[in-house]
């Protein structure tokens, strides 16, 4: 049964919806939208926090 979770982008605040099964802890959704990347900190309830990029060489 897939159930579909609606969040939202920190960084430009679109609407994504993801599935409930991508939701897992230390995985990375992408924003589709803005390409950021959310790392998700908690499965139940829902956290994450957006990925920093840095331009490390
Ligand atoms: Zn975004």
């Amino acid at each position: 049964m897939k159930e579909l979770i609606v969040i939202f982008c920190p960084d430009c605040r679109g609407k994504i919806e993801v599935e409930h099964s991508d939701i897992v802890e230390d995985e990375l959704i992408e924003c589709d939208l803005c390409g950021a990347e959310l790392l998700v900190m908690s499965e139940n309830p829902i956290k994450f926090k957006m990925v920093e990029l840095e331009d490390e060489v």
